[in-house]
């Protein structure tokens, strides 16, 4: 399981697709939310789109590995079924997810592979964001103040990527992810062969 984070607008989205395409053993987790489609969206496609008492059932059985309120809008959660039966597939589950999933994540798996994608500056994310158009200014308003807290946290994560160009960003994480991978079945053949 591979954990990428970092503020809206930062190409999070386009570096994930980018590695989809490349590796037919990685797969996104599709997360439910609370949210409103946007109107090229699918249900089930970019995320199950749930209302809020289906959302408080998915809490209440105890389906979702992390959730969050994410921008002080809406609820968005990982359903742990899904990434339970990919791993046990053998895929490389990416869970895209905002910095208090991550934080959830990182207590019930420390081992988890921990990935911020940061912008070239505060401007450029800010520009990026006005640029999509796929927000109403309060949403703006509300992903930029959320952006600043998470800008702030890049510490936590295990490495940190700056996204100032995308096909050089997307093959640094690809690289990235593909060397923990390696490390981490090494050392768990090693306790293999010891035990
Ligand atoms: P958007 O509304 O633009 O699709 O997503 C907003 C943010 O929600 C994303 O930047 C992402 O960090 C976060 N997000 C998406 N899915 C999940 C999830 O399952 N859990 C958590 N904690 N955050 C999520």
């Amino acid at each position: 399981m591979v954990v990428i984070c970092g503020p809206a607008g930062v190409g999070k989205g386009s570096i994930v697709s980018g590695m989809l395409n490349q590796r037919s053993d990685f797969v996104l987790s599709v997360s439910a939310t609370t949210r409103e489609p946007r109107e090229a969206e699918t249900d089930g496609v970019q995320y199950y789109f749930v209302s809020d008492e289906q959302f408080d059932r998915m809490i209440e059985d105890k389906q979702m590995l992390e959730w969050a309120w994410v921008f002080g809008l809406n609820r968005y959660g990982t359903p742990k079924k899904a990434v339970d039966k990919l791993q046990s597939e053998g895929k490389t589950v990416i869970l895209e997810i905002d910095l208090d999933g991550a934080r959830q994540i990182r207590e019930t798996a420390p081992d988890v592979v921990q990935i911020f994608i940061a912008p070239p500056s505060f401007e450029q994310l800010e520009s990026r964001l006005r640029g999509r158009g796929t927000e109403t200014d309060a949403q703006l308003e509300a992903r930029l103040n959320t952006a600043k807290d998470e800008l702030q946290a890049q510490d936590e994560f295990d490495e940190v990527f700056i996204n100032d160009e995308l096909e050089k960003t997307t093959q640094e994480v690809l690289d990235y992810i593909l060397r923990r991978k390696e490390e981490n079945e090494r050392s768990t053949g090693n306790r293999k062969t010891t035990n």
